[in-house]
């Protein structure tokens, strides 16, 4: 068998494992079988690359293999979960870096730069270094390394229409006149320019969604590449990632109630400054908040018979998920229905809460998406509110001046009782105040959430 032909086998088992990877990724249940199944394709893909025939020398690619490998490991083992879209925003950064890198070698070469690969050339250069400097950009907005409101300018969208215009002129004369090479570099650095311009005017609330589109973007510029090098497998990766990173893109919208053109273009993801400023509990005007202490969750607790529970990002920051967990147990342990209800945005990416709770082995059937949990509300003896706070904002529903009007969200403020365990009246990821507070219904326990749920699960193990 040539190695030619063992190459396209190894390519179609990768392919055929990257496509069941992401089927697996649908539900927490088999997510990480099929992230490993995604994980064992890259590394076929790998190896059917380096068996190659047209591999002169491999001292270079182990050194490379040997430098990424550790960055990427030191990258996935210290990143907290927390953290996660600034990480995602490097690992595009990279990607489409490297993708427009490779290009640029290849038009340097100058080898057979007939129409379709000059096409492939220009275009994935292009989109690969604008991905490049948009993802830089993104997760220095994230990061709070740039200023993450948005910054916009009289005639912006004129501006960037103009230069992306200029920029996808200069790679149709290419196709036509490829040796034009100060016209390549031009296009490069008007690109690299492009993704800066791209995203400043979008705000750091929108970031996430963004990265998801960078994501897409990354993956297009991948399988252009897979084109002009004649690579199979980097065309089907690259097309599977830039489609599914457009569908997630078009499904955060929608969690959001977010139009897709406005993420894309910008200047609406502005971050509002709280209403009334971020209220400490003593500063809250006229509104009443109820607070209460662990001890007076635990009573509630003690006589209640259905629980829900609603994790968002406070619980991830806390690394409260096994606390959580705990408290289920015994509540479940004393007769209590025990479920938790999952926000689609809940924490700072999709699937966020479901990662949390499958690592502290909450099973996945009392897990429960916002569609089907929020009818059981109404019936529920109480909404336990973990770090949540915009999900459950009840503004989302009538305010139509509220940045959040329209998001659906978890009608935890139907439930018989809410607890909600936050450290401070600050507001969440919107930046603004949430009503729930001010519920009659509704008990603050303030502290850390790991702390809170430990000393609540003390208290009711000291009732029994
Ligand atoms: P929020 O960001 O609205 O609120 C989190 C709350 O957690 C804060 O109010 C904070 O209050 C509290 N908190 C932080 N640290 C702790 C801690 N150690 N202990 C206890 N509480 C803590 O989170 P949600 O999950 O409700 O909402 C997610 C937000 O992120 C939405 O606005 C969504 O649109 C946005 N988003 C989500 C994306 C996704 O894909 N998941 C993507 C893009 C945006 P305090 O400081 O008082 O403790």
């Amino acid at each position: 068998m040539t190695s030619h032909i063992f190459t396209n086998i190894v390519y179609l088992i990768s392919a055929l494992l990257f496509i069941l990877g992401l089927k697996g990724l649908n539900s927490p249940e088999t997510a990480r079988r099929g992230q490993k199944m995604a994980a064992l394709g890259m590394t076929m893909a790998i190896i059917g690359t380096l068996i190659q025939h047209e591999v002169v020398t491999y001292e270079w690619i182990i050194v490379g293999l040997v430098i990424g490998s550790i960055v990427g490991i030191g990258i996935a083992a210290w990143t907290p979960m927390t953290k996660m879209p600034e990480r995602t925003a490097l690992s595009h950064a990279f990607g489409a870096l490297a993708a427009a890198l490779v290009g640029v070698a290849e038009y340097y070469h100058g080898q057979d730069l007939n129409t379709v690969r000059m096409s492939a050339i220009g275009s994935e250069v292009m989109l690969g270094s604008l991905t490049f400097t948009g993802s830089m950009m993104a997760f220095g907005k994230l990061q709070g390394i740039l200023p993450g409101s948005p910054w916009t300018y009289k005639g912006q969208n004129v501006f960037n229409v103009s230069l992306l215009a200029v920029i996808a002129l200069i790679v149709i004369i290419l196709v036509f006149f490829p040796s034009t090479s100060f016209l390549f570099y031009l296009g490069l650095v008007l690109a690299l320019t492009f993704g800066v311009m791209l995203i400043l005017p979008i705000g750091a609330a929108d970031m996430p969604t963004v990265i998801s589109i960078l994501n897409s973007y990354a993956g297009i510029s991948a399988a252009l590449l897979g084109f002009a090098l004649n690579n199979k497998i980097l065309i089907i990766a690259g097309a599977l990632d830039g489609a599914s990173g457009f569908i997630l893109s078009i499904i955060m919208c929608r969690a959001m109630n977010r139009s897709f053109t406005n993420v894309l273009f910008g200047a609406f993801g502005k971050i509002t400054p709280p209403v009334d400023g971020a209220a400490a509990p003593e500063d809250t005007g006229n509104k009443q908040v109820h607070s209460g202490t662990p001890k007076e969750a635990a009573e509630i607790f003690k006589n209640s018979k259905s629980v829900i529970i609603v994790p968002g990002y406070g619980m991830a920051a806390a690394q409260a998920q096994h606390n959580v967990r705990e408290l289920a147990d015994i509540l479940k342990a004393q007769g209590t229905d025990v479920k938790y209800a999952i926000h689609p945005v809940a924490g700072r990416m999709p699937g966020h809460m479901n990662v949390l709770l499958a690592e502290a082995n909450v099973p996945y059937d009392v897990l429960f998406d916002m569609d089907d949990i929020n009818p059981e509300f109404p019936d529920a003896d109480v909404a336990l509110v973990i770090g949540a706070n915009d999900v459950t904002n009840p503004a989302a529903r009538h305010d139509t001046a509220s940045p959040i009007y329209g998001m659906p969200i978890l009608d935890v403020d139907k439930a018989k009782h809410v607890m909600v365990v936050k450290r401070s009246m600050n507001p969440g990821f919107a930046g603004i105040e949430n009503e729930l507070y001010f519920n009659d219904r509704t008990m603050m326990v303030f502290g850390d959430a790991k702390t809170v749920v430990g000393n609540i699960t003390k208290e009711l193990n000291d009732l029994k």
